[in-house]
């Protein structure tokens, strides 16, 4: 009865403004090296495995009950890793930064509201503002990607948003932000301005978080995730810190018991592994740089990095990488999954291992041998 199905999903009901809009839809293949989600590709070691598996294996006979709505000793943990001065009072979690994302949409944007994000960047932040009814703006950032405080301001004040993203270190592009920008977006705008962090750990040396400015303001929230230094993107766990009044408004619209028992037990065994989970950090550092300083040998545009991959490739008419598809296309059929993010002449790629790395070099060389 479903095999020759005419209905579509033109055919339904949905929002207006969901209309020939696409879902998230990063490809997941079976592939030898993916380095295409930004994921860390080391897996958690076996003594985290094991502290994970007793920890679960404690909450199991526990499951006939919810968990911990408020989820008080994971934030506490949380706290305890993020220091700054923060309690639990200032931290919240959910599944992934996405959902905390989708939270602050639901109780600061919604039918009415705005939201601006300085394109591009996280391609979830225009698809959740979407999703909760919270019309998308684009700002504007500069032909390097950077963005200065004051064409930040500046479109803050043209467009008065309910909330404005920013996302630090970016992705896809990898870049950092200021704080003067952070500060100048706060000091223009009414609403809420949200920092997304989830690549904080990679930064390199010298680049601030806009932790440090959280007390200086009640509309600054800043949001990071355990899914990409620490290794646990299948855990999905992600966090903001903010004022204290902020967790009040999230939990206005958060579901009950939204953290499974599960989750919140296999988080705080990883947290108290610290450690030993971001032990990968550096190594991955030393491949993103690694990377940067291959392709740019190569004579391809590379955007400076402050995160866990590299954007490449850059204007056609200076030589770059042609047709990003194409190029796409003939990596993965040499086993390399990397990124096409939309943006025309780059593409982006994870740095994982030593070896991931050599693998990518080999599949983009001979993707770009047959070129001409
Ligand atoms: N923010 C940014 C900038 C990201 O790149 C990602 C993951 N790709 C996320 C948030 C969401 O990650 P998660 O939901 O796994 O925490």
């Amino acid at each position: 009865r479903w095999a020759d199905r005419t209905v579509t999903l033109a055919d339904l009901p949905i929002r207006d403004e969901l209309r020939g809009s696409e879902p998230y839809g990063a490809p997941q293949l079976d592939v030898p090296v993916a380095l295409n989600t930004n994921e860390n590709s080391y897996p958690v070691p076996a003594d985290v495995v094991e502290a994970i598996v007793d920890a679960v294996r404690t909450e199991a006979a526990g499951l006939n009950r919810y968990p911990d709505r408020e989820a008080v000793a994971l934030r506490e943990d949380l706290a305890r890793y993020i220091a700054h001065g923060l309690t639990v009072h200032n931290l919240w979690a959910a599944n992934g930064s996405n959902e905390v994302l989708q939270q602050l949409l639901q109780v600061f944007g919604g039918p009415g509201r705005t939201a601006l994000g300085f394109t591009p960047a996280y391609s979830m932040h225009p698809i959740l503002s979407t999703g909760t009814g919270t019309a998308w703006i684009d700002g504007r950032r500069n032909a390097d990607f950077s963005v200065d405080a004051e064409n930040a301001a500046a479109d803050v004040r043209k467009h008065d948003p309910d909330i404005v993203f920013l996302c630090s270190p970016n992705n896809p592009t990898g870049t950092a932000l200021g704080l003067d920008v952070v500060e100048a977006v706060l000091a223009e705008s009414r609403g809420m301005v949200v920092v997304d962090e989830a690549y904080a750990e990679f930064a390199r040396p010298g680049t601030p978080s806009a932790l440090t400015l959280l007390g200086a303001s009640p509309r600054l929230v800043v949001t990071r995730t355990m899914s990409k230094a620490f290794a646990l993107a299948g855990a999905r766990l992600g966090y903001l810190a903010a004022d204290p009044a902020v967790i009040d408004a999230v939990r206005l619209v958060r579901l009950p018991y939204h953290l499974s028992a599960l989750t919140q037990a296999a988080a705080r065994a990883a947290l108290a592994h610290a450690d030993a989970l971001l032990a990968t950090v550096e190594a991955i550092k030393q491949q993103r740089d690694r990377i940067v300083d291959e392709l740019a040998a190569r004579g391809l545009d590379v955007v400076p990095s402050d995160a866990n991959f590299v954007l490449f490739g850059g204007p056609t008419e200076n030589g770059g990488l042609g047709d990003q598809k194409a190029v796409w296309r003939r990596v993965l059929d040499r086993g390399v999954l990397i990124r096409d993010v939309g943006l025309p002449g780059y593409l982006r790629v994870t740095a994982g291992t030593p070896a991931e790395t050599d693998a990518f070099l080999v599949a983009l060389d001979a993707a770009l041998d047959q070129k001409g």
